[in-house]
């Protein structure tokens, strides 16, 4: 195939690895909006619909764990939708979602497939919940596995896309510091529309916002007093596993 000098570049690429069906909402949510608001692609691999352990009021309903996987599967879907993403779902099974060599490879497919500039998923460690790590360790390992010419998977090898952890339910037990922070203001209004896609969820939508506010906070008082930024200003906290690479300390 021959590149034409005049043929665009493709959009900007972000991959997302998640655990459960909601945890790109809480977490990433602002993150996706903003790079599909700026025309970006964004493709969401969702490990498991969060349907055991996610899910407590469905449960609680009397749903059956097929009608669970459903319910969960639209939420997030709509959710995806409302942020400008595309959501694929793997079905591996949640509590436990464990790490196997099978959804590491598919999840190497991924990368190879979506060819990120970006990928985001889970700290490392979580005692609360132990499919968040389960899927960032196989996030992770695809990456390497996807970068690896002798690796036989369909695609091209990928660069070395930065990989930034999302903030965990309790970032304190998790080892997370926000190392980095997000202004999403601007599409705040588009992420509390996507937390609003989960009623299975909903204990969470205020809390979510409320933690937003605290992060934006932390993000004026870090970046000075000569911004501008509104009052309220709303942001996403994240870690770097990876050093940051740059020619200039900025
Ligand atoms: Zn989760």
């Amino acid at each position: 195939m021959t590149h034409d000098d005049k043929a665009p570049a493709p959009p900007r690429s972000t991959l997302v690895i998640t655990a459960h069906a909601g945890d790109f909402v809480w977490r990433a949510g602002g993150a996706i909006a903003l790079a599909a608001s700026r025309g970006e692609r964004v493709t969401i691999a969702c490990l498991t619909y969060g349907e055991r352990g996610e899910s407590a009021k469905a449960w609680r309903q009397g749903k059956t764990l097929e009608e669970i996987k459903g319910i969960r599967r639209e939420e997030a879907e709509k959710a995806a939708a409302t942020l400008g993403a595309e959501v694929v779902f793997f079905d591996a099974g949640d509590y436990p979602l464990l790490a196997t060599p099978e959804l590491t490879d598919r999840l190497v497919g991924a990368y190879r497939k979506t060819q990120p500039d970006v990928v985001l998923t889970h700290p490392l460690d979580d005692p609360y919940n132990g499919d968040h790590p389960a899927a960032a360790r196989m996030a992770l390992d695809a990456r390497v596995l996807a970068q690896a010419i002798g690796y036989p998977a369909e695609g091209e090898v990928i660069g070395a896309p930065p990989v930034f952890f999302f903030e965990p339910h309790q970032p304190e037990m998790c080892g997370f510091k926000p190392e980095v922070l997000l202004d999403i203001t601007e599409v705040w209004e588009t992420k509390r529309r996507a937390m609003e896609c989960l009623a299975a969820q909903q204990h969470l939508w205020d809390y979510y916002t409320d933690l937003a506010v605290r992060r934006g906070v932390q993000l004026k008082r870090n970046a000075g007093p000569n911004l501008g930024l509104p009052h309220t200003t709303y942001a996403e906290a994240y870690m770097r596993p990876y050093p940051q690479i740059t020619a200039e300390l900025a």
